[in-house]
């Protein structure tokens, strides 16, 4: 990831690729305290434009204010810096990464006297669970790993040190030859994906995990907004993984895995083990309004 031409926005400045570096000590390496987003930019039919940048930013500071970190621009310098890097890179579609963390003034655990950097780099990224898994699902295993506590790391922030508890379980699942992990909470019921949320489909209705041990995906939100233009409410409620075994559909919801199917859990079939018929629907609209087709959802595109 490092080689390569292009720019990254580092501390304000667009900087060559290869030389946005930082130091060895830096505390957030060692500590694992920094926060980040990870956003799409599509090619829409009216130009490329940011998905919810506005929304993702606003969670990049809202990540930054659970942790006490003093992210150092604006909300709006933000959103201005992530459509300049989609600009420089010369990039159609992308996906984008904005991260803050701490520099490498001093060590030891307190953050104070350390100052805070932002990064924000942009690349090509495909679907993140494969073309096929958009159409065909994915095979899912729930993870021996259970998801943080919400009085461990605070799951309202994308929290980068969250991520070693979604490589445990997605370590452990690819392991076993599966495509991704599904994670309980501590109290086993299902919590989320290793990088996405989770919904069920059963009977016509859409169910969803109560958002305790979840991130608060933005996909999740604009899918809930679609299912509700189909006239389908999402009910959010303690789901257990034997309700996924007996569901009509499954899938997941990411900014990098988009609207993905889930055909099988744990060596159970889900429904006809294919992309059910409501996911389909509500997955080619969420296409249809990230590549700019759906006129009442132009205000969720940020042109760049
Ligand atoms: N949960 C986790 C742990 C994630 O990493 C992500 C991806 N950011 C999501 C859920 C989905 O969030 P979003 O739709 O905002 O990308």
């Amino acid at each position: 990831m490092a080689d390569r031409d292009g720019f990254i926005w580092y501390d304000g400045k667009l900087v060559p690729w290869r030389e946005a570096t930082t130091h060895v000590l830096t505390h957030s390496l060692h500590y694992g305290l920094s926060v980040f987003e990870g956003v799409r930019a599509y090619n829409t039919v009216s130009g490329t434009a940011i998905f919810r940048l506005a929304e993702h930013t606003q969670r990049l500071l809202n990540s930054g204010k659970i942790y006490m970190m003093n992210i150092p621009y604006s909300k709006e310098e933000l959103m201005e810096a992530q459509l300049e890097v989609v600009r420089a890179n010369k990039l159609e579609s992308c996906y984008l990464r904005p991260i803050a963390f701490y520099g490498s003034e001093k060590m030891g655990i307190s953050t104070k006297g350390a100052t805070v950097h932002v990064a924000i780099a942009a690349w090509p990224w495909g679907a993140y669970l494969g073309e096929d898994g958009l159409e065909k699902g994915i095979r899912v295993k729930t993870s021996s790993f259970a998801r943080h506590h919400v009085n461990v790391t605070m799951p309202r922030a994308k929290l980068a040190s969250t991520y070693a508890n979604s490589i445990l379980a997605n370590l452990e699942a690819t392991e076993a030859g599966y495509d991704e992990a599904l994670l309980l909470d501590t109290n086993g019921f299902v919590a989320e994906g290793a990088g996405e949320n989770l919904f069920v489909i059963k009977d016509g209705a859409i169910y969803e995990p109560e958002i305790a041990s979840a991130l608060t995906g933005i996909t999740r939100s604009s899918v809930i907004q679609v299912a509700k233009e189909f006239g389908l409410e999402v009910i959010s409620k303690r789901i257990t993984r034997d309700d996924i075994y007996i569901a009509d559909e499954a899938f997941f919801t990411g900014t990098a895995a988009e609207v993905t199917p889930i055909r099988e859990l744990d060596g159970r079939v889900i429904g006809e083990g294919k992309r059910g018929p409501i996911t389909q629907k509500l997955q080619a609209r969420f296409f249809d309004i990230v590549n700019g087709k759906a006129p009442e959802y132009q205000h969720w595109l940020a042109y760049i």
